[in-house]
């Protein structure tokens, strides 16, 4: 099925290279989650998206693939100076005067829902920090042990220099940054002078008294530093060093570069093989954030209640428009686009029902044609396995829409390619656009008002039965017998269908 070997850009080289699983034909692929402290944005949604797709592929081409994307769900202080000591979650909680873990919910919820509207498949795992402290505690004390933490007042600082005496050469290493550069975000905390180096960073946080979310620790009640929770996570369920892991661009430095530090701290190698990174989405030119106030909600854009647009896009449209751009460039996101995506969409969507509507009939093949069809087909996989292109993917599957078009103008008979190049096109159509890319067909206004009312009618002829008014209920057989409409009561509920 795949016509060459698949090759990832790995982040830590900086080259794209064969992909070889630690465990074949298994994957191991962590990818970092949201924090949930208030409804994802388009940016999160274009990350996750991504790394949907190489899931997606992963599992077509016969990976069988554990997929952990975690919730940070832990209060974290983060490089966010301005609010000061106070961490986004707990924040929220008082603001919205609920319990941190209310906040938790009611935004994991939100981000679930998301993921669904934007057709990406539920990870095979999807852990908590909040469910994790125990390990998180334990790889600290693996951390101290070993000597490259130290305890201050509390808290526990990775010590970057007895790192980079023991590991030389890896701290810095995926980010690209030299020694000087490599200061974290533990500016937030009030106790800069309690790190012995600037570039130490946290690992256990002394919490401070108004601090909502804490737990006890040998060192401190407090919690565990931004990075720990991915480090513990990723190797809990995928051991080490395990496959892919992956994440937004913004995460290369501090968050992946002090994961990496703390897991050859706690166990001597590194937390994964493949490091990928999905680029930004800009909005106005400027990476699209919700701390920075510069990002646009899913639901403004299906709505099209901004003032940015002229109109509100499908998720389905919108999906489409991430995939025209390949994961590691940035992508602007403007109505104009939109608007072109938008078209390209249905145009691919109605070249796939006609495709499955042509008919075959023997006649004179034309080799050629032959050649052109397997060839735009093949060259799907060449694409996908070319680092995931999926820009280079579609444009395949618009050179085959061409030729569909063709047929359909044609008369819809198909008789100058063999009926094999006709089943091998379906199959590639069907594969690559639903399986691979996530792409599905979306239920017009009609059918969702067709299904709205036959769902009221099935609630009527329920209560009506239930009453003993039979003269309602048999109105409705009739009605519905004369509309070919079939009826089918079941453990489930009653369903329907067209005859
Ligand atoms: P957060 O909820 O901010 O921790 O982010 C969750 C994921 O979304 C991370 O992988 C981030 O790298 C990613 N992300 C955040 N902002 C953007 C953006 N503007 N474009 C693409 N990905 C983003
Ligand atoms: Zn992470």
């Amino acid at each position: 099925m795949q016509s060459n070997e698949l090759k990832i850009f790995n982040t830590l080289s900086r080259t794209k290279e064969v992909f070889k699983p630690v465990n074949a034909p298994f994957v191991g692929m962590y990818v970092c989650g949201p924090t949930v402290y208030s409804n994802v944005h388009l940016g999160n949604c274009r990350t996750f998206i991504s790394f949907d797709v190489v899931y997606r592929y992963l599992m077509h081409a016969g990976f069988k693939v554990r997929y952990v994307r975690n919730i940070t769900d832990v209060g974290h202080l983060t490089g966010d100076v301005d609010i000061g000591s106070e961490d986004k979650i707990g924040k929220m909680a008082r603001l919205q005067k609920l319990e941190p873990m209310e906040i938790v919910q009611q935004y994991t919820n939100g981000f679930h829902d998301m993921m669904r509207v934007f057709n990406t498949l539920p990870p095979s795992i999807e852990p908590t920090a909040t469910g994790h402290i125990v390990e998180q505690v334990e790889m600290v004390k693996e951390i101290i042990d070993n000597g490259l933490a130290y305890v201050q007042n509390g808290s526990v600082y990775l010590d970057t220099q007895a790192f980079i005496g023991k590991y030389p050469g890896v701290y810095g290493k995926l980010s690209g940054k030299d020694q000087d550069n490599l200061q974290t975000e533990t500016r937030a905390l009030k106790n800069q002078s309690e790190k012995k180096h600037p570039s130490d960073f946290a690992i256990w946080v002394k919490a401070p008294e108004d601090h909502l979310m804490h737990w006890p620790s040998p060192w401190s009640t407090g919690f565990p530093g931004w990075h720990l929770e991915c480090s513990v996570m990723s190797t809990k369920y995928l051991g080490s060093p395990f496959d892919i892991h992956g994440g937004g661009m913004d995460l290369q430095f501090p968050h992946h570069e002090n994961e990496i530090a703390q897991n050859f701290s706690a166990c001597g190698c590194a937390p994964s093989n493949y490091w990928m990174h999905g680029n930004m989405l800009l909005m106005n030119g400027k990476k699209m954030s919700k701390s920075d106030g510069n990002s646009v909600m899913p639901e403004e854009l299906f709505s099209g209640d901004s003032p940015l647009l002229t109109k509100g896009y499908s998720p389905m449209a919108v999906r489409f428009f991430m995939l025209q751009t390949h994961y590691r460039s940035t992508l602007d996101i403007s109505d104009g686009a939109l608007q072109a995506a938008e078209k390209g969409f249905k145009r691919l969507m109605d070249a796939y029902k006609t495709l499955f509507a042509l008919k075959h009939s023997d006649g004179s093949i034309n080799e050629s044609e032959e050649v052109e069809i397997t060839a735009a087909c093949d060259a799907c996989y060449t694409h996908m396995n070319d680092d995931f292109n999926t820009p280079m993917t579609l444009a395949s599957l618009f050179t085959l829409v061409n030729k569909i078009n063709t047929y359909k103008d044609g008369g819809s008979v198909v008789s100058n390619i063999s009926q094999a190049a006709l089943e091998k096109l379906q199959q590639t159509f069907k594969e690559f656009i639903e399986d691979v890319l996530g792409l599905k067909e979306e239920a017009s206004t009609d059918d969702k008002i067709v299904d709205g009312l036959m769902e009221l009618i099935i609630d009527i002829r329920q209560e009506s039965r239930i009453n003993k008014d039979w003269s309602t209920s048999d109105k409705i057989r009739d009605t519905l017998n004369e509309l070919e409409v079939q009826l089918k009561d079941g453990k489930e509920g009653t369903s329907w269908s067209k005859l």
